[in-house]
């Protein structure tokens, strides 16, 4: 008896340490990738767990192993497994807690009372008006005012009058539930259901995707690009950020506050050094150690259309011998209205931008900016800002946003 249960307690610690030593094994691998050698002064912590999505990249992980090979363990491998854990380089900085953000599907829906403010004026206002029993030219004027009021720009404003005042007459009798059908229609037309609104983070080369990320300083830039961040974490992918506003004292820091809360390593120069040398170290970075993303935040300093010329210029141009720049994203604050449209027309002849940022659009009632940018540049919004939440950062879906703006 004593011989039966001697034995089913060997069997027992046995089991225990092979699945013991399977886990530790199973942790190993978890482990983030070694840090590449770089001459980038600064890189924050590496993500404590890597998303599932980068468990696909066998190149950055160590070989795997087969099963044989993992029950059956070395006497070394069984001890250096603990080790390794407790190993200070891994251990030793004080990792900051790496959050998981929200996942992007559906933002814009969950974000869309944050566009209460628009909804009052533009959408409701408009279903009031066009509620009216008698549309005569006041109501016109007011509907037109409303629009023209909402940013949505004056050609705009005059198409949508001119088909309104065509389908209301040949509506006849209106129902309220056909007029909502009827402007949200309209409405959707004017914001554009066909245009890519992707923001494109892949490379066509075997190397990190490079978005530039361009505005004026006080719209949102650097806010942007570390939500961003969050976006593609989100997604599963792995981003590596470059401070290359090196002209506003606190960019680098509040970006890399940003990155470190996701675990996005941030690559930064001297306080009013070269931001294209910043930029360029950091795709550097992002090629050495195989990220999927390299987001670079740039200095906007509209002194001069010939300083932001010459220095997004040359950004651009000394990122661009690492690989084509895949997305440069044109910040704009949706409060500032002709202002912002302005800027917008500035920096469309300085860069080629490839989409648009509208942040604070939770603070304002010029939701038709949407419209009117979008016609002044031929260039799609792709994101909006709703808020100053770390995932207050959306994916631009018209259907959403028009619902949003008409209210249920
Ligand atoms: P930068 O100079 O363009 O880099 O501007 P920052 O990123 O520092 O942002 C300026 C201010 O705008 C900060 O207080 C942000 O929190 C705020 N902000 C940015 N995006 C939004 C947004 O979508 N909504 C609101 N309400 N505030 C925002």
């Amino acid at each position: 008896m004593e011989i039966l249960i001697l034995a089913v307690v060997i069997a027992l610690v046995a089991v225990g340490a092979i699945s013991g030593l399977v886990v530790s094994s199973r942790k190993k691998k978890q482990l983030p990738p070694p840090q590449a050698p770089s001459s980038t002064p600064t890189i924050t912590a590496p993500p404590a767990e890597p998303h599932v999505g980068e468990e696909a990249e066998t190149p950055r992980e160590e070989p795997r192993r087969t099963i044989e090979e993992v029950d059956l363990p070395t006497a070394e491998e069984a001890l250096e497994a603990p080790a390794a854990v407790e190993d200070p380089l891994v251990a030793a900085p004080p990792a900051p807690e790496i959050e998981v953000p929200e996942p992007t599907a559906g933002r814009l829906v969950r974000l869309r009372a944050r566009l209460a403010r628009s909804q009052n004026s533009l959408g409701k206002g408009l279903l009031t008006l066009l509620s009216r029993e008698h549309l005569d030219e006041d109501t016109w004027e007011e509907i037109e005012d409303t629009l023209l009021t909402a940013d949505v720009g004056v050609t705009p404003t005059q198409e949508l009058v001119e088909r309104l005042r065509e389908r209301v007459r040949v509506l006849g009798t209106r129902t309220p539930e056909e007029l909502r059908a009827l402007l949200r229609e309209e409405l959707l037309t004017l914001v554009g259901t066909d245009l890519d609104r992707t923001v494109h983070t892949e490379s066509d080369l075997d190397t990190p995707g490079i978005v530039m990320v361009v505005g004026v300083n006080g719209t949102g830039k650097t806010t942007t690009t570390g939500k961003l961040a969050r976006v593609l974490v989100a997604d599963g992918k792995s981003v590596v950020l470059g401070a290359a506003d090196t002209f506003r004292a606190a960019a680098a820091d509040q970006l890399q506050t940003w990155g470190e809360r996701v675990g996005a390593r941030t690559v930064r120069g001297p306080e009013a050094g070269d931001p294209a040398s910043v930029a360029y170290d950091a795709v550097k970075e992002g090629i050495a150690e195989g990220a999927d993303v390299v987001l670079i935040d740039t200095a906007g300093r509209l002194h001069t259309k010939t300083g932001l010329m010459d220095e997004l210029g040359k950004v651009k141009r000394v990122v661009e011998k690492h690989g084509p720049l895949d997305e440069i994203l044109l910040v704009l604050d949706a409060t500032t209205g002709q202002n912002g449209l302005v800027q917008a027309r500035v920096f469309a002849e300085v860069v080629d931008i490839t989409g648009i940022v509208l942040t604070k659009l939770d603070g304002t009632a010029k939701g038709g900016i949407v419209v009117a940018v979008q016609r002044e540049l031929g260039v799609p919004v792709k994101l909006i800002g709703l808020g100053e939440g770390p995932d207050d950062l959306a994916p631009f879906e018209p259907e959403a946003f028009v619902d949003a703006l008409i209210g249920d």
